[in-house]
């Protein structure tokens, strides 16, 4: 079974350094950050905290850690955090960059919309949930864990064998990916008509025998919901630690006003 990691708390901050349109869904930006990252490259889909200013005062508060070294968060930070992936990091100049998938409401969304070269945004940490263990690996997605899974493709141990399913709202949202034997992609464009495309093909892969199986991905609330009850359904033995399927938004709830795993 895979690891788990700790998160790593650095409470930096961003700063804009360019601002680029990828695809119709995708605004891509760069930043530099004023403290060094952590970012262990056993992570799969490791992530950051981003904190974003009070729109009132325009100062962006960090969490303070407790004597025990536990962060305390209160309703007000947790309003203006949300939960975005390393898409590319660079450790020599500690620059990273991030893909934010664009919607029409939205603290982050609006934000990513509006920056310009020198905005910044506040870093609470970085994470690592689960870690690269030799471990067969199925990676599902819909557009908001695209980054996530682009850079953990990217970044595979020799001989990590693992299978994406992304699904994405626009073809040019299909990110091009080297080649690699020890990995096989499968894209699919967001159709009203084939609702249940993504967790069909899932179900439907000639996967290696599912004891071994680490299923991980992001997407959906409901979606979450159907593709944790397919595996099930499909793997009844399947241990509960092996599928880490969560929520990485829900539909109608800002980030915070939902459970990651209902
Ligand atoms: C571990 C993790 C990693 C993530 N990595 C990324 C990433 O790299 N890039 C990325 O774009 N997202 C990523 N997400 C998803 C992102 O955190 C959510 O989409 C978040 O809700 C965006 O915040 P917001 O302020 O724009 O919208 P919120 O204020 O949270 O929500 C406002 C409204 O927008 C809707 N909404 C939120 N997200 C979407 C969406 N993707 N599509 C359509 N409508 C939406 C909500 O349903 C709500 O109605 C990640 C989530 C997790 C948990």
């Amino acid at each position: 079974m895979a690891g788990k990691s700790a998160r790593v708390i650095v409470n930096a901050l961003l700063t804009v350094l360019k601002v680029e349109r990828i695809s119709q869904s995708f605004l891509r930006i760069y930043f530099s950050s004023d403290k060094h990252l952590t970012v262990n490259p056993l992570w799969i889909c490791p992530h950051l905290k981003l904190l974003f200013a009070d729109p009132t005062t325009g100062t962006i508060t960090f969490p303070q850690l407790d004597e025990n070294n536990k962060i305390v968060v209160n309703d007000k930070i947790r309003g203006l955090a949300r939960s975005y992936s390393i898409r590319g990091y660079d450790e020599a100049s500690n620059q990273i960059f991030i893909d934010f998938d664009i919607h029409p409401q939205g603290l982050a969304s609006l934000w990513a919309q509006q920056a310009k070269v020198g905005d910044q945004v506040g870093l609470v940490g970085s994470v690592g949930k689960l870690e690269f263990s030799g471990q067969p690996l199925i990676l599902i997605g819909d557009i908001a864990a695209v980054p996530s899974i682009c850079y953990t493709l990217e970044h595979l141990p020799n001989n990590q064998q693992v299978y994406a399913f992304m699904e994405v709202n626009d073809r040019s949202d299909i990110m091009p990916l080297a080649n690699n034997s020890n990995s096989q992609v499968n894209w699919f464009i967001r159709d009203k008509t084939k609702p249940n495309q993504l967790v069909d093909a899932v179900i439907a892969a000639d996967l290696p025998p599912y004891e071994d199986l680490l299923f991980s991905g992001g997407m959906e609330s409901s979606l979450a919901q159907q593709l944790r009850h397919a595996i099930k359904d499909k793997c009844p033995d399947i241990n509960a630690d092996a599928v880490q399927i969560i929520s990485y938004w829900r539909e109608g709830f800002a980030e915070g006003e939902f459970r990651r795993r209902d």
